[in-house]
């Protein structure tokens, strides 16, 4: 862990791309098996593998609670210190300086004290856990070891880059290792097939669920430039679910790669009569007549152990296919698209319910998608699923080549506390905000955006935002609240990275209210309240 914290230090100061990944591969390439497993996974940000289903559950308040009895520093001080520097785990390792064994860390090691952390139930007694790690390991290694534990280690190595580092380590090139890491769900997984030369072994096995496929939220239409570019597909409410048939054997796994096959003997029956070995994508929906209804009425089925016979017909649900991922051992995830459509087209010709196809439509213009929208709501859906023509099926990714939109849970308006540069052709401008709600007279965050205004609209926000600057922290502008933002959003969650101890779920900026001042802004007691009354999410 020493090693890794001293190579994140440096990759963090560079700021080249090709610089950034030549350090990083040049240090997994020196790592054993075992530890270049976990400097993977920590690298990412992550204590455990992707399909690891253990959690740390390990909040800012238990940071704060450790470091202040491992430090000996006041509360105050390490609210400030954290606030100021804009990040726990480098507040953390500065807070330490001079106050620890300076023990050596072992990526090992540190694997197994995230083991701890994640058996530990109570509060307490992961606080007492990582008092005693403050004070025994370096103030450097300290800094990315609570990095991992707060999910990002803000060194500039995006996902893309630390798979090319690691196809740079293991002699493949970026291309087959992406491939590789999506079909395993688990970068490092991948990396290790390909030392061991099987990186095209990996592929998507039967009866063993491959991660699904991720959507990103747009708010309205207006988000899609090129509405020629993708293919439409109503949004299904229901649950997600990957089809595993051969031989008259059917598996259905859910979002959590749970089997969810015994809530469902009606659909198992249906699918049992596909021919060969396939593995479909799709959605479980409760169904009568011809038509979706709405999500609570599958509950029933989930709510029980063993479905009793008459279930499914008082509760009847369908299996609605949008994809298809094998096909008789061929691997469709690399082929484009309208390949994989047209092959699931064939292999579902003529089913009938409890067995669907999801129907495709095509949009050229605004107008279509809004039209297609509405018409979506009116057969009950949710909304739109856009998936972009010719892209493949990317396992595990939000990663853009599906867009979804629905009608938000609500939406609010919020105001722009802070603000950092964006990525790629908005690096030099200010398009991610972080803002707040009103709380008394002071605004508490409740999220971060980055999407939804048009260039132009960011062009000025960020005229507008550095006029309103009052400091900064790192790389982030904190700025005067006076910009109102109406934002759109799938929930609220709590949290304990923000003050107001709530976040809002992927938000998506709908519009500049520039109507609004900030005292017109939304106050915490409208968060709590929709948190308390909205369904609870399932995504
Ligand atoms: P959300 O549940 O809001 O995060 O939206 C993403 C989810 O939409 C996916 O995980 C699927 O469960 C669901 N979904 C519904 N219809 C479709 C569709 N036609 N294509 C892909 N995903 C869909």
């Amino acid at each position: 862990m020493d090693r890794l914290a001293a190579v994140a230090e440096r990759i963090a100061g560079r700021s080249g791309r090709l610089e950034k990944i030549e350090l990083a591969s040049a240090y997994l390439r020196a790592l054993d098996d075992e530890d270049l497993r976990r400097a993977l996974h920590f690298l990412s940000g992550k204590p455990f593998g992707p399909r690891d289903p253990r959690r740390l559950a390990v909040g800012q308040v238990s940071l704060r609670e450790a470091v202040i009895a491992a430090s000996g520093w006041d509360a105050e001080t390490v609210r400030l210190s954290i606030r100021e520097v804009g990040d726990v785990g480098e507040a953390i390792g500065l807070l330490m300086w001079g106050r620890t064994e300076e023990r050596a860390l072992s990526l090992a090691e540190a694997e197994s004290l995230y083991a701890e952390l994640a058996r530990r139930r109570r509060a307490a007694d992961k606080e007492e856990l990582l008092r005693e790690c403050f004070l025994r390991y370096r103030p450097l290694t300290l800094k990315y070891f609570v990095k991992v534990i707060t999910g990002d280690l803000r060194i500039g190595l995006q996902e893309k880059m630390l798979e090319e580092a690691a196809a740079a380590a293991c002699g493949v090139t970026a291309e087959a290792m992406r491939q590789a890491a999506d079909r395993a769900g688990d970068l490092a997984e991948a990396a290790l097939a390909a030392r061991r030369g099987q990186l095209e072994q990996i592929s998507v096995c039967l009866f063993h669920p491959a991660d699904f496929m991720l959507a990103r939220p747009i708010a309205s239409a207006r988000e899609v430039p090129d509405p020629e570019n993708w293919l439409v597909e109503d949004k299904y409410d229901g649950i997600r679910a990957q089809a595993h048939v051969a031989g008259g054997k059917v598996v259905l796994f859910s979002r959590g790669l749970a089997d969810v096959t015994a809530a469902f003997p009606d659909l198992e029956a249906a699918l049992e009569r596909l021919p060969g070995s396939l593995v479909l994508d799709g959605e479980i929906v409760a169904w009568r007549e011809g038509r979706v209804l709405p999500f609570g009425a599958l509950q029933q089925r989930l709510a029980r152990r063993a479905v009793p016979l008459f279930l499914p017909l008082e509760a009847p649900a369908a299996y609605v296919a949008y994809d298809l991922l094998l096909r008789d051992d061929r691997e469709l995830m690399e082929r484009p698209i309208e390949e994989r459509r047209a092959e699931l087209e064939r292999l579902l010709a003529g089913c009938r319910p409890p067995l669907l196809l999801a129907p495709q439509r095509e949009a050229f213009s605004v107008e279509d998608l809004e039209r297609l929208f509405q018409e979506a709501r009116a057969r009950g859906n949710e909304g739109l699923v856009l998936k972009r023509r010719g892209s493949r099926y990317e396992a595990g990714r939000r990663g853009g080549a599906w867009l979804k939109w629905k009608r938000p849970l609500a939406t609010l308006d919020v105001v722009i506390t802070a603000a950092e540069q964006g990525h790629g052709k908005r690096a030099p401008l200010l398009s991610d905000y972080t803002f707040a709600v009103r709380s008394g007279d002071r605004f508490v965050n409740v999220g971060k955006a980055y999407s939804g205004l048009t260039d132009e609209e960011i062009r000025e926000l960020t005229q507008r935002l550095r006029a309103l600057a009052v400091g900064r922290a790192g790389p982030v502008l904190i700025v005067r609240p006076e910009i109102v933002l109406e934002v759109a959003f799938d929930g609220v969650q709590k949290s304990s990275r923000h003050e107001s101890g709530y976040a809002l779920r992927f938000p998506r900026i709908v519009r500049w209210r520039r109507d609004k001042r900030p005292e017109d802004a939304d106050d915490l007691d409208r968060v709590r309240q929709i948190y308390e009354t909205q369904i609870p999410s399932r995504a």
